[in-house]
């Protein structure tokens, strides 16, 4: 029914009949994909929706290692989940998967799967942070790799999760200091940007000599991650987490922007990623847009809905605080469709100055999203792409780019001691996108039923 409204509109509106194509999600694009993949998807899709899976899913797994022992428990995995969700271990694994995405119109997010563990002292010491900034320089010379044209730049995205190079306990501690009235000037971006640049010796009179210490390594990193995208062209999305790290999250954004996104550099070079669940977004994003315009730097946005809901309403309930979400679904959708809008009319006014990922599977909301770009003159594969993760409904994302829109996969990689943790963790926060995809599995289900039964 939406999707029929939504082509009503389509045809009726706009500056050119002409020029704009209809998006359908009703599963055609399904045909560019082979038997085994179809089946596989329709097959861990139908288990991920059975809550038990995902709520004990670490537990099961250790399970099935000790009665199947772990190469057989390993093999069972590859074929389904890991298989759907991750695109291998290797470079060459992920090649073959990227190839794979390229040859049907999409592109590649690639996403370096870290989980830091507060409790672990092996997980927030300062090897475990060099470790995983070899592993994102890699990232980055991998995703640079995989463009498919060498020449054609500008158009190379990677994930990036601050959380991996600086620990979230400095991160939580950040935040309570950038939230007071009198935060100390060391914690202005253009202060933070100044010492990232130097190299030299930064002291916050707030923090101790340790958490100093700390955060010295983590701006090094930060700013050699940066520097080495620059130089390979490639665009860093950070991530967005917790409300209780994301303040930290962004005046570390904001230091990198001041260098990085400035307009000599030809960026936006690093992006924030807002979170249309959170009550203050809209406004967040409205002034930091604005800003941005006001300063001429460069301005890049992940916009998503938001991973981490159940917990923030937890800890909110847990602390006495305020609920910081929204109170339902629809005031998402609604403070979603604002955030849309808002930055659609921002790129269409600042054009390669400001860009924009409409991070989302949602149908309504890339209807909207294609609909608004042909109305305000967006071109299709200009500074608006699309996002969704990879093996998450690619009748969208097929559509999208058949359609010549400009759509990411996220693709975590790496080994299955690695990325199942990861995988168990994310579909935990994502336990009602993937128990929503009922619609998607049921287009799956026509298209087998359809080559069973011999259609064309
Ligand atoms: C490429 C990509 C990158 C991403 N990066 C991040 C990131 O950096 N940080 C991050 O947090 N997430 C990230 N996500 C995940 C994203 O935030 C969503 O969890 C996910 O995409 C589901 O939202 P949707 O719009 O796709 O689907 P929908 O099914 O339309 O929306 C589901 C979402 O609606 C919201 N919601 C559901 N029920 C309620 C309720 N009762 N009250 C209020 N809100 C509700 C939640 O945010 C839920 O995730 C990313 C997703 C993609 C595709």
């Amino acid at each position: 029914m939406m999707l029929r409204t939504c082509r009503v509109l389509y045809s009726q509106a706009g500056p050119s009949a002409g020029g704009w194509q209809p998006l359908s999600f009703d599963g055609a694009a399904f045909h560019l994909k082979g038997t085994g993949e179809l089946t596989r998807a329709l097959l861990v899709l139908r288990l991920c929706a059975w809550p038990p899976l995902v709520t004990h899913g670490l537990v099961l797994q250790a399970w099935s290692q000790r009665l199947l022992g772990s190469r057989l428990s390993g093999a069972l995995l590859r074929a389904s989940v890991y298989g759907q969700f991750v695109a291998g271990e290797t470079a060459e694994e992920v090649r073959g998967c990227v190839q794979q995405l390229q040859t049907l119109g999409l592109r590649p997010l690639l996403a370096v799967p870290t989980e830091e563990e507060p409790d672990s002292a092996v997980k927030t010491g300062e090897a475990w942070y060099e470790g995983n900034l070899s592993a994102m320089l890699r990232c980055v010379d991998l995703s640079r790799g995989l463009l498919e044209t060498p020449g054609t730049t500008g158009n190379i995205l990677m994930q990036l999760k601050v959380t991996a190079l600086t620990s979230s306990r400095l991160c939580k501690e950040l935040t309570s200091w950038v939230r007071r009235p009198g935060a100390p000037s060391e914690l202005s971006p253009e202060r933070l940007a100044e010492a990232m640049d130097s190299g030299r010796g930064f002291q916050v009179p707030c923090l101790n000599a340790e958490q100093n210490q700390h955060l010295q390594s983590s701006l090094r990193r930060l700013q050699q991650v940066v520097q080495h995208a620059r130089a390979q062209h490639v665009r860093l999305l950070v991530d967005a987490e917790y409300t209780s790290l994301n303040p930290a999250l962004s005046l570390l954004v904001a230091a990198l922007a001041v260098r990085w996104n400035s307009p000599r550099e030809g960026g936006p070079w690093v992006w924030n990623t807002y979170q249309a669940y959170l009550k203050d977004t809209y406004e967040q994003l409205r002034r930091d847009a604005e800003a941005a315009d006001r300063s001429g730097l460069a301005f890049g946005v992940k916009l998503v809905r938001g991973a981490y809901l159940d917990k923030e309403r937890k800890v909110a309930l847990l602390q006495g605080a305020k609920d910081p979400t929204q109170p339902d679904y629809e005031a998402t959708r609604q403070s979603y469709s604002r955030c849309l809008e808002l930055m659609l009319t921002h790129v269409s006014q600042r054009g390669p100055l400001c860009h924009l990922m409409v991070a989302s599977h949602n149908e309504e909301t890339v209807c909207q999203a294609t609909k608004r770009m042909w109305e305000l003159g967006i071109p299709l594969d200009g500074p608006v792409c699309f996002g969704q993760l990879l093996g998450m409904c690619d009748h969208v994302s097929l559509a999208l780019g058949q359609a010549g829109y400009a759509v990411y996969k996220s693709i975590p990689y790496g080994s299955l001691e690695e990325v199942i943790p990861y995988l168990i963790r994310r579909a935990q926060e994502n336990r009602s996108v993937l128990q929503g995809a009922r619609r998607e599995r049921e287009l799956l289900s026509q298209e087998l039923w359809r080559r069973l039964l011999g259609g064309a």
